[in-house]
C-alpha cells in the first residue's frame, strides 16, 4: 500500500513540502499498528517464508509466464475522476513492464544492486473495466475495519468485486486525506504469510487493491488541492505487489535496526536492511541501518521504499520468488490456467442471454488453447448447429430464432478431449 507524491516543480516552497509530508504513501503499515499485531519472531518467518519458497510444488514445472486477469473499478464523482481508457491501459501496460523488468528506467538502479534484480514471470491482462458513479465525497481509509472498503461495496456507493477469488480487482477513487496524509492506496496481502507475522486480512469481496485517481495510470499528473503529484503508476506496482505478499523493505519498524528492540524485517534475504522509509525522494547515500563492512546503502530503487515513482525500478530476485510462490499457493486460483486440468468452467464459461429467443453467445474466458467446439443439442442429443474456434476467437454467436422452444443442451469440447455441457432454455 502506498502513500505516494513526487514534486514536479522545482519552484515549490520548503512550507509546501513540510505541507507535503501528510502525504501517505501507503496503507499497510497504518494497518499493522491499528491492529496492534504482535510479531512472533523473526527468525522463524524468515525461515517460514523460505520453506514456502523452496517447497513450492509449481515452481519447478513451470517455465512460463503467469498471466493474472485483472478487474478495474473506477469509481468516479465528476469527469475528472472518471479516468479514460488510456489510464487503465497504460496502468496495465506499466504492472506489465515493471514485474517483467521491461521498463527503461532500470538504467537507474545502481552498479551494487544489479546482481540482486529480479525479474518476475507474472503479466497482467485486463478483463473488464467497470465505471461506477457514485456520491461519496472521499472513501476513508480508517484501520480496521477499513471505511475506504465501502468502495468495494455497490450498495454503499461503490462497486462490487467481480470473482475476487479468481481475479485481482482495482479500485480507482479518491481515496481522500482522512487518517494524516492524503493516501495514494492500500493492498490486501494473502492472510497468514509468515513474513507477515501470519497476519489475518480481509479476503472474499474485499480482497483487491485500491488507489488513488490522482496515482492510477502512468501518466497522471493531475491538481489535487495545492500539491501535485508526480505519479508515474509505480503505486499500483507497489499495491499490487503487497497484494502478492511482499512488505516494505524497512519492514514498518520505524527506525528499527538489527539489533533493535523492536526490529522488524520483510523477511527478504537480498533486500539490504533499511532502518526506515524514504521520504518521496531519491536519496541514493541513504543508509539507514549501517552494518561496518561492506554494508550496502538503502536500497531506495526497490518498488516497496517509499521513495519517489521516478526512482522506483526494481524487485529483488528473492522477491519475485515470494511473489510467484503466492502465486502458486495462496493466488494460485487469479492465475489463468496454463493447463486445462486446472480450469474451472463454471465460472469461466459465459452463455448469454439464457433464456434466449434471438442468438445465445458463448465465450470462453481465462483459458489457452488450440481448438474449441461447440455444439447445440436438442433434448435427444442431436445436434441442431456446431461451431469451431481457435484461440484467437473466445465466443460464438448462434442464431436460435428458427428453433422451437425448449431445453437446449450447449456442449463445449476444448482440445478435443474436456467436454462441458451447459443448459440453455429457448423461448
Ligand atoms: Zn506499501
Amino acid at each position: 500500500m502506498k502513500l505516494k507524491f513526487t514534486f514536479l516543480a522545482a519552484s515549490l516552497s520548503l512550507s509546501m513540502f513540510t505541507n507535503a509530508q501528510q502525504l501517505r504513501r501507503c496503507a499497510s503499515d497504518d494497518y499493522l499498528k491499528q491492529l496492534d499485531m504482535q510479531y512472533p519472531g523473526f527468525e522463524q518467518s524468515v525461515k517460514s517464508l523460505s520453506n514456502q519458497i523452496s517447497n513450492d510444488p509449481n515452481k519447478k514445472t513451470r517455465a512460463e509466464t503467469i498471466t493474472v486477469p485483472v478487474v478495474v473499478h473506477i469509481v468516479y464523482k465528476n469527469a475528472t475522476e472518471n479516468l479514460t481508457d488510456d489510464y487503465v491501459t497504460a496502468q496495465i501496460d506499466i504492472l506489465n513492464k515493471s514485474f517483467l523488468r521491461q521498463n527503461a528506467d532500470t538504467t537507474g538502479l545502481r552498479t551494487e544492486f544489479k546482481p540482486f534484480a529480479g525479474k518476475a514471470n507474472i503479466q497482467f491482462m485486463l478483463a473488464q473495466t467497470i465505471r461506477k458513479s457514485t456520491t461519496v465525497p472521499e472513501f476513508t481509509y480508517s484501520g480496521s475495519p477499513n471505511g475506504a472498503d465501502v468502495v468495494k461495496v455497490t450498495a454503499a456507493g461503490g462497486s462490487d468485486a467481480i470473482s475476487p477469488d479468481k481475479k485481482l480487482n482495482i479500485w480507482v477513487c479518491d481515496l481522500g486525506g482522512g487518517g494524516g496524509g492524503e493516501l495514494l492506496g492500500y493492498a490486501y496481502p494473502p492472510p497468514g504469510l509468515p513474513n507477515w507475522g501470519g497476519m489475518q486480512f480481509p479476503t472474499g469481496a474485499l480482497d483487491g487493491v485500491v488507489i488513488d485517481f490522482m496515482a492510477f495510470g502512468g501518466t497522471s499528473k493531475l491538481p489535487k488541492g495545492n500539491v501535485t503529484w508526480g505519479c508515474k503508476g509505480k503505486t499500483a506496482v507497489h499495491e499490487v505487489a503487497h497484494y502478492l505478499g511482499l512488505r516494505h523493505i524497512w519492514g514498518d519498524d520505524n527506525g528499527a535496526c538489527q539489533g533493535d528492540v523492536g526490529f522488524e524485517d520483510d523477511g527478504i534475504g537480498d533486500t539490504p536492511h533499511a532502518g526506515d522509509m524514504s521520504n518521496s525522494d531519491c536519496n541514493k547515500n541513504k543508509n539507514t541501518c549501517n552494518q561496518g563492512a561492506g554494508d550496502l546503502k538503502d536500497m531506495v530503487e526497490n518498488y516497496m521504499d517509499y521513495s519517489a515513482e521516478s526512482c522506483q525500478n526494481t524487485f529483488t530476485k528473492q522477491q519475485v520468488s515470494l511473489m510467484e510462490s503466492v502465486l502458486n499457493n495462496q493466488r494460485l486460483q487469479i492465475r489463468i490456467p496454463l493447463k486445462i486440468d486446472d480450469y474451472d468452467f463454471s465460472s469461466n464459461v459465459a452463455v448469454f442471454p439464457n433464456p434466449a429467443d434471438d442468438v445465445v453467445n458463448v465465450g470462453i474466458m481465462n483459458l489457452n488453447y488450440t481448438t474449441a467446439e461447440f455444439s447445440l443439442m436438442n433434448h435427444l442429443g442431436q445436434t441442431i448447429q456446431a461451431e469451431k474456434t481457435d484461440n484467437s476467437r473466445k465466443s460464438v454467436t448462434f442464431d436460435v430464432r428458427e428453433l422451437p422452444t425448449g431445453i437446449y443442451f450447449l456442449k463445449i469440447v476444448i482440445d478435443g478431449k474436456y467436454a462441458h455441457n451447459e443448459k440453455v432454455l429457448i423461448q
